[in-house]
């Protein structure tokens, strides 16, 4: 399948009509309006996995705490976590802490524009790469993104599957072939910014498409059909008990191993529920077994589900109160016993938040019912 365009004059039409697409109708957004290589590589770690609208204000909370490199660097990790929590994929905050760190020792805090330099730190790979050393240094590197490779793959109709493992080498090509590199950033940006408001993944408005007379898909009525993907995998679901140990008015919490999924993050004890245990008598087994925490349980606060992006949790949550024991130095990376009203001083787990939720729910319920 021959997926480049031969005709030179094709590719220049295409630069010139997203080009002055993209001038005319670009979303007036906080990091287009800085030619700082910071705040761009701040915007582009966030926008990886997340949505624009989200972005926003955590863009601006981030570079009033962490205004420099040198800013981010000092920070403690617990610090840059919370400013992170709630956008998820939380090994980019870690890893852009850690850069940050590195770039102080070894450049002084500076952003390097050498794509081998820059792409040696922790948690910058192609896309990051390419999007902050075009769109801050004008360096000629193509951003292949879901955008871009829903754009090309309807207009070029690109067979191969956008989520496949080889996808970037499928799209790779064919992105640097159109690239404009007298303006790298901005055509990068212009066909990112095409796949989020034109060609979207659901009914794209291609009567409004500055490049629509060249679009293969589109002549064919056939846009629906890109880009191809493999079928999701089935993401399993975990059985869970959260403990919600009580000691003096404190509530313990737990810190997740820092190189694991959600690591550096603080949750509510969890503990695996094998099928047909009692949950109650396993709820007092486990802290006993994992934490060495003898406790009484009092009572159970419902259900929460979580979902995140390769499992799923449906726990079950225990209120319990400390009877005896000390929290044992293996397991969790560290515990603390936290006042209620600071556990708002930690980067807490999406499901802990749900935790949190249902268990002050429940016991406003609880007080309701009692007046
Ligand atoms: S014409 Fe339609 S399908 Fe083709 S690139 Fe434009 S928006 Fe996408």
């Amino acid at each position: 399948m021959r997926h480049r365009l031969d005709a030179e004059p094709a590719v220049l039409w295409i630069r010139g009509a997203l080009g002055r697409w993209y001038d005319t109708h670009r979303r007036d957004l906080p990091w287009r309006r800085t030619t700082d290589p910071y705040a761009i590589w701040v915007s582009e770690v966030m926008l990886q996995q997340t949505q624009v609208a989200t972005v926003g204000s955590y863009y601006a909370r981030w570079l009033e705490r962490f205004p420099t490199v040198a800013h981010l660097a000092a920070a403690d990790l617990q610090n840059v976590l919370k400013c992170w929590e709630g956008l998820g994929y939380y090994a980019r905050a870690r890893n852009f802490h850690r850069a940050a760190q590195i770039l102080v020792r070894q450049l002084g805090g500076r952003v390097p524009d050498d794509p081998v330099a820059f792409r040696a730190l922790p948690g910058v790979g192609d896309y990051i790469a390419a999007a902050v050393l075009s769109i801050a240094f004008g360096r000629p590197l193509a951003v292949v993104d879901g955008n871009v490779k829903r754009v090309l793959a309807r207009f070029l109709k690109i067979h191969a599957p956008a989520n496949a493992p080889t996808a970037h080498k499928m799209f790779a090509p064919v992105a640097a072939q159109w690239l404009d590199s007298r303006d790298p950033g901005r055509f990068n940006q212009a066909v990112m910014e095409l796949g989020a408001l034109i060609c979207t993944p659901r009914q794209p408005r291609c009567e409004v498409c500055p490049i629509a007379d060249g679009c293969r898909s589109l002549a064919e009525g056939c846009q629906a059909d890109y880009p191809r993907r493999l079928p999701r995998r089935a993401v399993p679901e975990h059985r869970l008990l959260a403990a919600v140990v009580e000691k003096g008015g404190r509530l313990l919490i737990v810190q997740r191993p820092m190189d694991g999924l959600l690591g550096g993050l603080w949750e509510f004890p969890s503990l695996p529920l094998a099928q047909g245990q009692g949950a109650e008598a396993a709820c007092r087994a486990a802290l006993f077994e994992l934490l060495g925490l003898h406790v009484q349980v009092v009572g159970g606060a419902g259900r929460i589900r979580h979902a995140y992006t390769h499992f799923k949790i449906d726990a079950e949550v225990y209120c319990c109160t400390w009877q005896a024991g000390r929290v044992r130095r293996r397991g969790p990376a560290a515990h603390r016993w936290v006042a209620p009203d600071r556990l708002a001083d930690y980067p807490l787990t999406g499901a802990a938040h749900k935790v949190k939720a249902r268990v002050w729910g429940s016991r406003t319920n609880a007080a309701e019912r009692t007046r």
